[in-house]
């Protein structure tokens, strides 16, 4: 039995994510947690949301909420829908959780103490109406490359342009409108990454299995142009894990927060913290899975993320962690994606087009986006959503190849057999080498999903369903019985096990299906197999079973459409 630690990149708390978000880390990083366990692994599958920052702060104020009531809300949301889309997370924390604030503190304190921390002192706009300085994008004004008259102090949203404050016409507060601003010197942390690029380089030379997406994006960032850079992790809000150096106060950063990029990826380590306080454990229970001093030597730590994930995942939080000197875990292996696009062009928040995951809910179960999503997952390049492609997939892999066995099995036993297992009658050569076939399926089926190649282990899933029904089609226990009820009863009774095995197998991708599966079917054992051919034992003859309801309905052209002009923009 091996002890894998699994963390998915946390979502940002400002708004419910869409369905290209949530491939892009969460569901496939839930498909691996799935089949870990199932294969009787140990594991700690961790997420959490993101919840300071800037932006945050802005959602609270569009809400009209304080901002740690809006991000407890929609904590709270983010978790009931991932529950919904079955995310089998052992914790899903909060950022702004205690926990989170003493360890960034803590790392920081470490970082301060083995020479990795720098005080800058920057020049940045301070609003006196406000009594704040103001982020770049907390400052509006006339842009003065087009006259747009909202143009952000970071950016102009009508021609694109790429500002500086200093750069906007009239420039005023964009959270109380005064135009009583002024340029100021205040202190900033850097992180010396810089002083850290060679340990990395050399950390991620030894990483020779991982995607060639994960270490060409941190290769890039390590060596183009000047090389790696020292960056800021501290900010001037009121909003975030205050400025300490450790347990003490850090003199000249009173009524600072740390960046959120810093303490984010902390929150993996510290959701694991919550998931013990939670359960009333000592600290050992949450140590023995990141403390390689304290039992996490033997630990798998592997992550998925999308790829705009990728640099602060190779370089920023290893920099904080190597950097501590402590023994903390690193990962072992990182998982990243492309990107998932929409219906010919790309998800977008800010307009409302393509498919959220609360949306998505309202309109089917969460195994039928869960198929498509994870057997189209975005791994060797960017894929696209289309309504025809989700519509034939589903109709014909979940509706057809695989409802359809079950359905059609099930009641034909019913029918001439009974609701029981049938007994008598000789399996022959046909079974052998549906065994067989099964038997080298199911090996590349679990080399697939141990390498975490999602398509590839969905395209041998959907072959091990496409066997039995061809086997159904060809032994034709329909036309048997007519002639010899006890060979008709051989094939029920394995095709009845298939059906349960089928249940074990396609867990990981669709586990609310695979629990009918297996209920139906009785089955107190859902081990998964060590064998085609035991498993195909596994339900006796006289075992008694249920006739499923349809397990999965087909998608109408009329749906299709209408769901294709729905999300097509606009989200109210
Ligand atoms: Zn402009």
């Amino acid at each position: 039995m091996a002890r894998i630690l699994i963390t998915s990149a946390i979502p940002y708390i400002n708004g419910i994510k869409h369905l290209g978000n949530l491939v892009g880390s969460q569901l496939p990083a839930d498909l691996y947690a799935r089949f870990c366990r199932a294969r009787g692994d140990e594991v700690m599958f961790i997420c959490a949301t993101d919840e300071h920052g800037t932006p945050a702060e802005l959602a609270a104020a569009k809400a009209g909420k304080p901002v740690a009531e809006y991000c407890a809300e929609m904590h709270e949301v983010q978790k009931g829908l991932s529950e919904g889309f079955r995310l089998s997370f052992d914790k899903f924390g909060r950022s702004s959780s205690p926990q989170n604030h003493a360890l960034t503190q803590y790392f920081a304190g470490r970082l301060a103490d083995n020479g990795y921390i720098e005080e800058v002192t920057e020049k940045q706009v301070y609003s006196n109406a406000d009594g704040r300085f103001l982020p770049d994008r907390y400052i509006e004004g006339t842009c003065p490359n087009c006259g747009y008259d909202k143009a952000r102090g970071d950016q102009c949203e009508n021609c694109t342009k790429q500002l500086d404050p200093t750069d906007l016409i009239d420039p005023r507060s964009a959270i109380s409108g005064s135009t009583d601003l002024e340029v100021r010197e205040t202190k900033h942390l850097y992180l010396r990454q810089s002083a850290l690029k060679d340990r990395l380089d050399a950390w991620i030379d030894e990483k020779t299995d991982w995607p060639v997406l994960t270490t060409s994006i941190a290769k890039k960032w390590l060596h183009d142009g000047d090389g790696l850079q020292d960056r800021g992790i501290t900010r001037d809000l009121d909003w975030g894990v205050p400025v300490k150096k450790g347990d003490a106060d850090w003199p000249g950063m009173e009524g600072k927060v740390f960046y959120v990029w810093f303490d984010a990826p902390i929150e993996y380590i510290a959701a694991t913290k919550e998931w013990s306080d939670e359960k009333g454990l000592d600290d050992g229970a949450w140590q023995r899975w990141w403390r390689t001093d304290k039992g996490a030597e033997d630990v798998r730590y592997v992550q998925f993320m999308g790829k705009d994930n990728v640099p602060f995942h190779t370089l920023s939080f290893p920099a904080t962690i190597i950097g501590s000197g402590d023994p903390w875990k690193l990962v072992d292996y990182i998982k990243s994606f492309n990107y998932l696009n929409y219906d010919g062009g790309q998800f977008s928040t800010s307009q409302g087009r393509g498919v959220f995951m609360d949306q998505a809910l309202d309109i089917l179960p969460a195994d039928y986006w869960r198929w498509w999503l994870l057997s189209h997952a975005p791994e060797n390049s960017d894929s696209e959503f289309t309504w025809e492609n989700f519509q034939a997939s589903v109709n014909k892999d979940l509706a057809d190849v695989l409802g359809n066995f079950v359905s059609r099995v099930t009641k034909f036993c019913r029918s001439k057999f009974g609701e029981t297992v049938p007994e008598g009658g000789e399996t022959g050569p046909r079974e052998a080498a549906l065994i067989a076939d099964l038997s080298k399926r199911l090996d590349a089926y679990q080399a697939h999903m141990e390498a975490i190649d999602v398509r590839k282990a969905s395209s041998e899933l959907r072959a091990m369903w496409a066997a039995g029904n061809e086997y159904l089609q060809e032994a034709a226990p329909w036309s048997v019985f007519k002639e010899d009820e006890a060979a008709a009863a051989a094939i029920i009774r394995l095709s009845l096990n298939l059906i349960r095995l089928y249940g074990v197998l396609s867990a990981p991708f669709i586990p609310d299906a695979s629990a009918e599966m297996l209920k139906a079917m009785g089955a107190e054992d859902a081990a998964w197999p060590k064998d085609i051919a035991g498993a195909l034992a596994a339900l006796p003859a006289g075992q008694a079973f249920t006739v499923p309801e349809n397990l999965f309905r087909k998608i109408s052209d009329d749906e299709r459409e209408d769901w294709q002009s729905r999300f097509s923009g606009v989200r109210t």
